[in-house]
């Protein structure tokens, strides 16, 4: 019998409009989008395959171009959050049964090493708790003994609050034969990063940290030693929607006179992703550097002063996007969170992975890199002292 009737009424929560309260994102990301980048990405959208759409991919690779310090001609933009750059790096420059080398100070590298196990990757792994860092010579001996084809690294470890020092490590990875990739979704434009001058074969960041985009995009650069890899390889890529045969071709990368359908990107994504990208191009790099690093200084000047500990000892290995705060004793961080979030409509966040239950984390980044914001979270953060209830033990 042919279907004929609706049995499954329309549901009562979509004949209500959409709410979606204001918050304060002071909390590691997604961060607080700017009214030029929203209005960009509110424009009525055209074809992802129209020339215009072209264009516009064109400016958005130069501006990433700008931002990772590159002259990477494979440089584009994931459709697809942080995650899909993750998994794009991985599954197109190794083989399954090939060695890579994870380093793991936080969730970012815990990450990476399932992805690269689910891939079928040998994954060696180098091990330190949060917040702690790897010395080039740890590094080094770790290349010598696993022999990876890639090595991963996060540059602002943003579940433990460190900028991890990236001078020389892509010298030793090509010493050692293996390709260097970065993680930089949370320290991109907050903190120094040269692609092509430190070596960096692959890099990538996200959208919504301080480039305050909406979350959903995803920019990723590859020079010519990761190209020569991923391009020569045996096997296909396990995934279709991140293959970068197919992608270096949507982007116009790849030479080709035409480019060709192979997925529908998120056309007003990439608008917003271009307006911030303008955003940071009008500000310029070190301009935008300094910006955050003297107000994370100015935040943990005020942290201190309110009686808190700053998880990361050493200031130049603190990440100037995301600081961590030490659980202060007595306290339930989980009430305290809760406290100022309803209190003062403000995102702040726990730990991630294993850092969690060791850390509170606040982020200002980018468009909410400014001062007042800085006193609104510190405000915050003393009345939720004042308030929430300090343990006898
Ligand atoms: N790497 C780092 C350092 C991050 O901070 C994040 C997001 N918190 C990611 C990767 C993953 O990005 P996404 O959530 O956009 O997938």
């Amino acid at each position: 019998r042919p279907a004929s009737s609706v049995t499954i009424p329309p549901p009562a929560c979509m004949l209500r409009p959409l709410e979606a309260p204001f918050r304060y994102l002071f909390g590691p990301g997604p961060s607080n989008v700017p009214p030029r980048v929203l209005a960009a990405g509110g424009r009525p959208i055209i074809g992802h395959l129209h020339p215009e759409m072209y264009e516009i991919m064109n400016d958005i690779k130069k501006g990433i171009q700008y931002a990772f310090q590159t002259q990477n001609n494979m440089t584009l933009s994931m459709s697809g959050s942080g995650h899909a750059a993750m998994e794009c790096a991985v599954f197109n420059t190794v083989e399954p049964g090939e060695s890579v080398l994870v380093a793991i100070n936080g969730i970012w590298g815990e990450r990476v090493a399932e992805i690269a196990e689910r891939m079928g990757a040998k994954v060696h792994t180098i091990v330190k708790t949060p917040g702690a860092y790897f010395s080039n010579q740890e590094i080094e001996q770790a290349l010598a003994k696993h022999k990876p084809v890639l090595f991963f690294l996060t540059h602002g470890e943003s579940s433990a609050g460190l900028a991890h020092p990236v001078d020389g490590i892509g010298d030793l990875c090509r010493k050692h034969n293996c390709l260097f990739l970065v993680d930089s979704v949370a320290s991109l434009g907050a903190a120094p990063l040269y692609m092509d001058q430190q070596n960096i074969d692959i890099l990538y960041t996200g959208s919504q940290k301080a480039l305050n985009a909406p979350p959903g995009t995803a920019p990723i650069s590859f020079n010519e030693r990761a190209c020569e890899k991923m391009f020569n390889r045996k096997t296909k890529p396990v995934s279709y929607l991140l293959d970068m045969t197919h992608l270096s071709n949507y982007w116009g990368n790849d030479g080709k006179p035409a480019r060709m359908y192979h997925h529908t990107g998120p056309v007003s994504g990439f608008f917003a992703l271009r307006e911030s990208l303008a955003i940071l191009a009008e500000k310029g790099l070190e301009r935008s550097w300094q910006e955050h690093r003297e107000l994370a200084e100015y935040l943990w000047k005020g942290l201190e002063d309110l009686g808190l500990k700053l998880f990361i000892k050493d200031k130049d290995l603190r990440l100037p996007s995301v600081t961590t705060i030490a659980i202060p004793e007595g306290y339930d961080w989980r009430e305290m969170l809760a406290y100022i979030m309803k209190h003062h409509q403000m995102e702040m966040t726990g730990g991630l992975g294993p850092s969690i239950g060791m850390v509170m984390r606040v982020g200002l980044m980018g468009y909410n890199c400014k001062k007042p914001n800085a006193d609104m979270a510190l405000n915050a953060l003393a009345d939720a002292l004042r308030n929430c209830k300090k343990s006898k033990a």
